[in-house]
């Protein structure tokens, strides 16, 4: 299997539940470049900085510096077998270049993306609730305290993360429509793109995916 496997879905579909899952089961590294750009941006030099600026303001890295992260991370040994790319590409200069990179490296790539609709996703998301003191999350639509804003494992008070606040999320689904929709169209036409729905349980959504994988990895 020389397989690259590029998870796609907006923000909350549940990517890097995912990844995690088909990394293990297939022995493969997981890419994730927001994992990567956070550790980046915790570098105290230039690309640091500039890294750091991105992405407090919530907007996409610049491509140039994605260029160079994604580069230096695919050409290290155990990315020989694949990978698992979770965030990218995001941009069609980025779908061009792991095109250029899957070619030179002689690995396919399977595009998966995770269907569930806006309207889902923003209950997801907004309605996430996480406990101050144990971590322990909750849904206030989905998977409710049995009472409002505290924790039922230790009483703790019930908080809402800064980036699940109403703005916040509104602006990562429109960047996503915006920038990233597209290369759902390029993939799904050049014959590579697959589908599976976002809405049954991370269990349901991995058995679909490796199906997925499986054919695929059969077909090459
Ligand atoms: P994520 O954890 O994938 O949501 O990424 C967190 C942040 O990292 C994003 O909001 C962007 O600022 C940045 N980022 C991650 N991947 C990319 C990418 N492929 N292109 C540009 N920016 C990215």
């Amino acid at each position: 299997m020389a397989e690259i496997i590029i998870l796609m879905g907006p923000q909350g579909a549940g990517k890097g539940t995912q990844a995690q899952m088909l990394a293990e089961k297939f022995s493969l590294p997981i890419v994730a470049t927001g994992e990567m750009l956070r550790e980046v941006a915790k570098s105290d030099s230039p690309l640091g900085h500039r890294v750091k600026e991105f992405q407090e303001s919530g907007n996409l890295v610049s491509d140039d510096i994605l260029a160079e992260v994604i580069s230096h991370r695919t050409s290290q040994e155990d990315c020989k077998r694949g990978y698992v790319l979770d965030g990218f590409p995001r941009t069609a200069p980025q779908t061009e270049l792991l095109e250029q990179i899957a070619a030179k490296q002689g690995h396919n790539i399977t595009v998966i993306k995770i269907k569930i609709p806006h309207e889902f996703l923003y209950k997801r998301l907004a309605g996430r609730r996480t406990c101050s003191l144990c971590g322990h999350i909750y849904n206030i639509y989905f998977k409710p305290s049995k009472q409002e804003g505290v924790c039922d494992v230790c009483g703790g008070e019930l908080f809402t993360r800064s980036d699940d606040k109403e703005d916040a999320i509104r602006r990562r689904l429109s960047e996503y429509t915006k920038k990233t929709k597209p290369l759902v169209q390029y993939y799904a036409q050049t014959g590579r793109m697959k589908e599976v729905s976002g809405l049954g349980t991370p269990e349901e959504v991995f058995a679909a995916m490796c199906k997925i994988v499986e054919q695929a990895a059969q077909s090459h």
